[in-house]
């Protein structure tokens, strides 16, 4: 899924550590122990500037993107810690991927994408159009494309090995796959994390309408893992402008996604074909729209 791809190589050597894999945006390693062998309790998350929509990875890569993805998600460990623990060891990393990188615990991964929505757009609109149900979730009659949800509802999907498009899971699906405790347990962090997230986004005049995590399990308990709360993993809104109805302005790459389907970029998503090059003004607009969210977020000026 990488090839393609104008950037040089989406997972340079690092000296010190062994390339394990690259997902869509990340490149994997382990680092080399003292035995000369690679770890294997311990990865290197180098998050890349790529940029993917509708399960292509779109060229070119948008500059900065990795380090915003990395120090975003760095923040909201932190803000979360009090709710769940995480994976983050350490942000001493190679110069060569300073910023947007961070070394963490290797985990066993839930095989689930643990989705929250505080607000219905995008899939959950479709699903909710088609039959009044997200992810087996039956909701009221006469929500519309921006509809806030009274507290937020866990809508999880299966993590799709590479190449095949995630799909909307039940909830007794997830029981099914993890047991019935992991499963309570997911569905209560899930809804926390984006619930708490909304505390502190509303601060700053961003609506988080919803967001997906991922988990590990270390001792029968959840840890956090992968990325949070970021314009990749998340939809965020400005909320001076919500008005439901219509389709929000965002701070995040839902941008591409509309530039992708619009006449404009001469996509035909139903072709199965790989998108366009993005313009120039496309990526940097969109690299404006990551900046901003990270600066609105946490409130800091971003700093490569
Ligand atoms: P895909 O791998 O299908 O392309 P993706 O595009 O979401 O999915 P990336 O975000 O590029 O993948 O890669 C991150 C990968 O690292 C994911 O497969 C994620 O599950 C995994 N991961 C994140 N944190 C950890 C961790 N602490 N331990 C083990 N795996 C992790
Ligand atoms: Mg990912």
């Amino acid at each position: 899924r990488l090839t393609g791809m104008s950037i040089a190589d989406p997972a340079p050597g690092l000296p010190g550590f062994v390339h394990l894999y690259s997902g869509k945006v990340r490149d994997l390693y382990a680092p080399i122990g003292d035995d000369g062998r690679a770890r294997e309790d311990q990865l290197l998350l180098v998050a890349s500037d790529r940029i993917s929509a509708f399960d292509f990875v779109l060229e070119p890569a948008i500059p900065d993107k990795g380090a915003v993805l990395t120090q975003l998600s760095l923040w909201w460990f932190e803000q979360l810690a009090s709710i769940v623990p995480n994976h983050v060891l350490s942000t001493d990393v190679p110069a060569e991927v300073a910023g947007r990188a961070v070394l963490v615990r290797r985990l066993e991964m839930l095989p689930v994408e643990c989705v929250a929505r505080a607000y219905l757009t995008g899939g959950g609109l479709r699903e909710y159009a088609a039959d009044g149900h997200v992810s087996g979730i039956r909701l009221p009659e006469g929500l519309v494309d921006g509809s806030r949800f009274d507290q937020p509802i866990f809508t999880p999907s299966t993590k799709a090995p590479q190449g095949e498009h995630d799909e909307p899971m039940s909830y007794a699906a997830v029981e099914a796959a993890i047991g019935s405790g992991l499963a309570a347990r997911a569905r209560e962090l899930t809804t926390a994390i984006l619930a708490r997230g909304n505390e502190i986004a509303a601060e700053r005049g961003i609506l988080i309408a919803d967001t997906k995590v991922e988990f590990g399990v270390v001792d029968g308990e959840l840890v956090l893992a992968d990325e949070v709360l970021t314009p990749d993993s998340s939809r965020f809104w400005p909320a001076d402008q919500w008005e439901p109805g219509h389709t929000q302005p965002s701070f995040d790459k839902e941008f591409v996604r509309e530039w992708l389907l619009s006449p404009e970029s001469g996509w035909d998503k139903a072709s199965g074909e790989a998108p366009p090059p993005l313009p120039e003004d496309v990526v940097e607009r969109t690299r404006a729209k990551y900046v901003e969210a990270y600066e609105r977020l946490t409130g800091t000026t971003f700093a490569r």
